[in-house]
Order: structure tokens, then C-alpha cells, then sequence
């Protein structure tokens, strides 16, 4: 892509409303506009950095053999008011409308309630289970206080997978699959290091769910962990008997800050029992469904990963969620030439500069955008048949020259 077919501008100064590192860096690199508190455009560059997390999640459901669908924004009351979360003491995020026509819509929060009502179209008998689908979709929630940027907002994309089984062994079989799942996800997109599984509150059918929790200073959340053990959990478990089951003693945990990437739930039949979501077994028997759902906070996750690696002078992304991997520089006319040449050829690795900016003035929103690598070419590094890379993460510079590139460029 070339930088000058985005309209966006840099800016020199982070706004004054943004308190989280990544959001001063996101608004100042050009990737996010802020439309109100916890509602943010993806501009150009950051909506190729979000599809490119959403695709290495796509990839990962996809492996699980779960269909990907798109369920609606617009929220049937009823089978919120069925399983008793349509009143807003409650749910206290509902984001509720009127219909001209008379009658209430929500803006959907989450999608247990239409997902199982929709099932029951589709599930009748043992032979129609297995059953899951997946989707990415916009979530709508009045979250009393927006924060951290894009970390947690009012509107933002969320992957949720729904699983529906015979019982629990069934059930648990799969949910192991998602666990397995999630670590590649978090391991691809740059986090596999400081994200751990965790335990937290289970709800109706497991004494536990699991969440993923990224390490982070400015999660909300704190998690207390021991190495040696292994073990991971969230403050809201804390208590003698999450300590007795995983064998461990409370001065055996340190505690630090993190934010929730992703959680797996056990529904069992929270919501197949309420809507009335069955199958006739072998014998001919009724029987409710054993359910289960998977979240991941596609944007939060940006957010985090933002926040996570960016330095003092902006941001540095991980090569497979970066938005491009190459940053490319010319100076001068024969450069330029080459530079295009280029780009047009390889659009998806570069994002070349070719405004009328000065050099210094590049190199400095090079840094901010963060892409893995910067290529200068100018017609005297051409002269010598070169070019000078630096990688963002650690600032090294090293000379290429230009076939030893062109070779690496096509390996890619
Ligand atoms: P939290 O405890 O952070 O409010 P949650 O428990 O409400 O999250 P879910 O309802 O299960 O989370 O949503 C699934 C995932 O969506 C979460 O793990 C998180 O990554 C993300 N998420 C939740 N709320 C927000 C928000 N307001 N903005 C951005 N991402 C969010
Ligand atoms: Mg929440």
C-alpha cells in the first residue's frame, strides 16, 4: 500500500482523553479515530492489523471443524426474557432500542440466548449432534466506565464459538479442543509467552471456567500464579477450596496484573433448560443439550498486543499481525522509481512512504506505526547495489544487498 492512498495523518501529540499507552499510540499512529468514550473507527492501517488477528482465529475455529456464521446485532427480546436477562438489573449492559412499529429491540451483548433459540430449529434428535458454530461480530454493552482504549469499549469485535452436545463427556472432550485452540491463537498473534489459562468462577455446571489472562501493568485483572506448580487462578476463586483442589498453599502464590484475553465456559443446561433446547436420544427419550460458549475480545486482544510491546516511541508489532511487514523509505528519483516498482508488486509487505515528507519525518512515523522492519533505499545505497534494514523491535540496522533481499522477498 501506499501511504499517500490513506488519507490518515499522524499526529505530533497524543490526545489529551487517552491515559493507556496503546491508545495514545493507536489515535497518534493513525490506526484507531475516537468517536466517543469506548467507541472507536478502525482506520486503514488498523483495520488490516484487526483482520489479520481475526484471520489467525478464523484459521484455528476452522481447524475445529466449526462453521463460521454471522448472527444478528438486533436482539429478539424474548429469549433474553426466557432465560431472565432481559431486565436491565440483571444484564446492567443493555444497550435497548424502540421499534417505530412498537415493541423493544436490545443490541446484542453476547449471543447465548439467540444462538440457542436458533438451535432449536436445527436439533432434534441425538443424530443432529454434534453441533458448534463461530462468529465474528460487533458486541454492544453499556460498560459503565470505557477505558485503556481499545482495551475495553462499548461497541467491539468479538469471536464467539457456541458448542452443543449429547452430555458432558461429549462436552468436555470438545471444550479440551478450544483450550488447545486458544494457546495457538495466543501463541501466533505474539502472546504465548505471557498469557496463561486460568482458573475463574464457574457458573450453574462446572466449579470452574477458564480464562485466558495476558500479563499486563494495566490489566484490570489480578491473577496469582505459581510457577512451580503450574497453577494459575483469578482473585475472584481465591479461597480454601480452589487452594485444596490444585494442592496448593496461599504464600506459595505471587499475585500481578493482567488483562482477560479470552474465556471458556461449561453452560451445560443454563441455557438449553430455560429454552427448552432437546433431542430425542437413541430410545426415543427427550433429553436437554449440554452446551458450552468461547469468547476471545478480537479488539481487546489488538489492544493488548498494542500495549503489551509498544516502546517510547510508538508501537512494535509482531510480525503476524502487523499490518505491513515492510516500512519502505526512498530518497531520491531512482529510488522512488524502484520503491513503486515494488510495492505495486508486493502490495501485501509493503507500505511504502511516498509523501513529500522529509526523510527525519518518516523515520519518526515509521517508529510510531511499528511495522517489523524499515527498508531505506536511496540512489546512493542503489550505487552500491544496497539497502539499509532496521528492525523496529531492537533498532539494529545491518546492509543488504539487493538481490540477498529480493531472495528473502520471495521466500515470504
Ligand atoms: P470483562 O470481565 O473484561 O468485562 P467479560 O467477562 O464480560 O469480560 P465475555 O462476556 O465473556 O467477557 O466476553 C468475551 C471476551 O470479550 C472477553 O474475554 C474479553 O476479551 C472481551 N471483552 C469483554 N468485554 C469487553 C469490552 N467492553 N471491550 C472489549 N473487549 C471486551
Ligand atoms: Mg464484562
Amino acid at each position: 500500500m501506499k501511504l499517500s492512498q490513506s488519507f490518515v495523518k499522524t499526529l505530533r501529540d497524543a490526545p489529551k482523553d487517552e491515559t493507556a499507552k496503546s491508545a495514545k499510540f493507536l489515535v497518534r499512529a493513525g490506526f484507531v479515530h475516537k468517536e466517543l468514550a469506548g467507541v472507536y473507527t478502525f482506520l486503514p492501517l488498523g483495520l488490516i492489523t484487526l483482520k489479520k488477528i481475526e484471520n489467525i482465529i478464523r484459521e484455528e475455529m476452522n481447524a475445529l471443524g466449526s462453521p463460521e456464521i454471522q448472527m444478528t446485532a438486533l436482539q429478539n427480546p424474548a429469549p433474553w426474557q426466557a432465560t431472565k436477562r432481559w431486565e436491565s438489573e440483571r444484564m446492567d449492559i443493555w444497550f435497548k432500542t424502540e421499534l417505530s412499529a412498537g415493541g423493544e429491540l436490545g443490541l446484542g451483548p453476547t449471543h447465548e440466548e439467540p444462538g440457542t433459540a436458533m438451535m432449536k430449529d436445527y436439533i432434534k434428535s441425538y443424530k443432529d449432534l454434534p453441533a458448534s458454530f463461530y462468529q465474528f461480530q460487533t458486541k454492544f454493552r453499556n460498560e459503565l466506565r470505557a477505558k485503556s482504549g481499545i482495551m475495553r469499549t462499548r461497541e467491539f469485535l468479538m469471536k464467539d464459538l457456541y458448542s452443543f452436545n449429547v452430555d458432558q463427556a461429549a462436552h468436555d472432550e470438545f471444550y479440551h479442543k478450544v483450550e488447545r485452540a486458544y494457546k495457538n491463537v495466543y501463541d501466533r498473534v505474539g502472546l504465548g509467552d505471557c498469557t496463561f489459562e486460568t482458573f475463574a468462577s464457574g457458573g450453574a455446571f462446572s466449579k470452574y471456567s477458564h480464562e485466558f489472562q495476558t500479563i499486563l501493568d494495566v490489566g484490570e485483572d489480578t491473577i496469582y500464579y505459581n510457577h512451580d506448580k503450574s497453577v494459575v487462578l483469578n482473585e475472584e476463586v481465591l479461597n480454601d477450596e480452589i487452594l485444596a483442589d490444585l494442592g496448593v498453599k496461599r504464600d506459595e502464590l505471587e499475585s500481578c496484573q493482567a488483562a482477560e484475553v479470552g474465556n471458556i465456559f461449561s453452560l451445560g443446561y443454563k441455557f438449553s433448560e430455560p429454552l427448552d433446547l432437546s433431542f430425542s436420544d437413541k430410545d426415543g427419550k427427550k433429553q436437554l443439550v449440554y452446551m458450552g460458549s468461547y469468547g476471545i475480545g478480537v479488539s481487546r486482544v489488538m489492544g493488548v498486543i498494542a500495549e503489551k510491546f509498544a516502546d517510547d516511541k510508538g508501537l512494535v508489532w509482531p510480525e503476524t499481525v502487523a499490518p505491513f511487514k515492510y516500512y519502505l523509505v526512498a530518497i531520491g528519483e531512482k529510488a522512488g522509481k524502484l520503491a513503486a516498482e515494488w510495492e505495486s508488486k508486493y502490495s501485501d509487505l509493503f507500505l511504502y512512504d511516498d509523501r513529500a515528507n522529509r526523510p527525519g519525518e518518516k523515520f519518526a512515523d515509521s517508529e510510531l506505526m511499528g511495522l517489523p522492519f524499515r527498508i531505506v533505499i536511496s540512489d546512493k545505497t542503489l550505487d552500491n547495489d544496497s539497502l539499509e534494514q532496521t528492525n523496529r523491535k531492537t533498532g539494529e540496522t545491518k546492509l543488504l544487498t539487493i538481490k540477498d533481499f529480493l531472495g528473502i522477498l520471495t521466500h515470504v
